[in-house]
């Protein structure tokens, strides 16, 4: 038996059953290669939900953490440390905003922000002013709080009841404005749409929430938890739109893998949530904030925010012209920086053409019913996009749409990411 299928058997029986794991043990990784335990190599084009950044065991990361171990691990916030004053400093330098919050993940880090424009309004006496408008297919996560905003009815269903939140179509500025009123505390909304199918906001829709918002008196909060850290060629996803967030959520790249989630805010707010309403016991603990200075480190010194812009531009080149050579399988390709969609067929699911680019080498995730999701280290090469890409298009180049749909016939519902039917 193979290390593989020994340890699989075990985790069939001891792992809480949420999760659809796909049948592969990792064991090791370096820079955009992984290996699972039986010596299998991959190339990591998901890094982990666009998390990654820097790639797997990078010398100046690796180095990092384990000075800072040797220091000291934790905390809690009874006490400053340095690390956490260093990120924030850093954090703020970077974005030109004023405050930060840590957590340790983007669901944590988007329960912040509802928190803090909910209790913004409370503090000024304004104590109806508590729903949020967010938006169809949107993600924010799986706690109670960002699963009440997530758009999509089937992650909120069996939950029970949600906070007031009203969601209305991702673009759509007429149906924000029409949901809007004196009730509404926050819009909150992704860049583009990571989980949801890479789906791109349309031009000046951002900088339209924030007009609306204004007229409104009401908050808007950007979920940078995918999107931020570069991915999108640029430090921030909502960098360059025209517009500023009152705050918003970090998590997934700030830690290069290690868990940490931040909430960014103006000084405006910094009294929204005082003392004794909000906190987290490993929130900002030097290791992982250790962890994330490197990482920004990283950043600027192999200068990834521009490489990711580049990169995305020619992993679209490739995309592109894969699905001009795919038609009957592709419809086309879209995304930004080094979050790119390979938008399949009507009919066709992309999470089961998953499995064959694994046993094919190259590591994917599904965005949506039908994206295959692109989200690689920002530090790929050109060379590996090539052979990644060139992967890809063996395996689709296999399938045609009706093998697809046959293949799907018992199982007319997509079962959600991450979840077991
Ligand atoms: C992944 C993601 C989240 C949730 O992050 P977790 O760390 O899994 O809690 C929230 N928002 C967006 C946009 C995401 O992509």
């Amino acid at each position: 038996m193979s290390k593989s299928s020994t340890l699989i058997e075990s985790a069939q029986r001891h792992l809480y059953g949420n999760y659809k794991q796909a049948p592969i043990v990792f064991a090791r990784g370096s820079g955009v290669e992984v290996f699972d335990v039986d010596g299998k190599r991959y190339l990591d084009f998901a890094a982990g939900v666009a998390v990654s950044v820097v790639g797997h065991a990078h010398p100046i990361l690796v180095a990092a953490i384990a000075e800072q171990a040797q220091r000291q691990i934790h905390v809690s916030n009874y006490f400053y440390n340095d690390r956490n004053i260093e990120l924030a400093e850093e954090l703020c330098r970077r974005t030109g905003y004023d405050r930060a919050f840590f957590c340790n993940s983007g669901a944590e880090a988007n329960e912040a922000l509802i928190k803090l424009a909910r209790h913004h309004f409370y503090g000024r006496g304004d104590k109806a002013r508590q729903r949020v408008i967010a938006f169809h297919n949107a993600f924010h996560g799986r706690t109670m709080g960002a699963l009440s905003m997530t758009g999509t009815p089937k992650y909120r269903e069996g939950f029970g009841e949600m906070g007031p939140v009203t969601h209305v179509a991702y673009g759509d500025l007429d149906a924000v404005k029409a949901a809007m009123g004196a009730d509404v505390c926050a819009v909150i909304v992704e860049p583009v749409q990571g989980e949801g199918g890479v789906n791109m906001a349309p031009a000046g829709f951002i900088s339209g929430l924030r007009a609306l918002c204004d007229a409104n008196g009401s908050l808007l909060l950007v979920d940078e938890v995918q999107t931020g850290i570069g991915r999108l060629g640029r430090f921030l996803g909502h960098d360059g739109c025209g517009a500023r967030a009152d705050a918003i959520a970090l998590a997934k790249g700030l830690g290069g893998g290690v868990p940490i989630g931040a909430m960014l805010t103006t000084e405006a707010l910094a009294n929204a949530l005082p003392p004794g309403t909000h906190g987290s016991t490993f929130g900002g603990n030097p290791l992982a904030c250790a962890a994330s200075l490197a990482v920004l480190r990283i950043i600027d010194d192999e200068k990834l925010v521009l490489g990711a812009k580049n990169r995305g531009e020619k992993l679209h080149g490739l995309l592109t012209r894969l699905a001009a050579d795919l038609p009957l399988v592709c419809e086309g390709a879209r995304g930004d920086g080094l979050l790119r969609g390979l938008v399949l067929r009507q009919g066709m699911i992309a999470r089961d053409v998953l499995g064959k680019l694994q046993q094919a080498g190259v590591l994917l995730t599904a965005a949506g019913e039908r994206v295959i999701r692109f989200s690689p280290p920002l530090i790929v090469t050109d060379a590996q996009l090539d052979e990644g890409v060139a992967l890809v298009r063996a395996v689709l180049a296999t399938m045609s749409p009706s093998a697809q749909s046959n293949a799907n016939m018992p199982c007319q519902v997509q079962s959600p990411q991450g979840q077991r039917t």
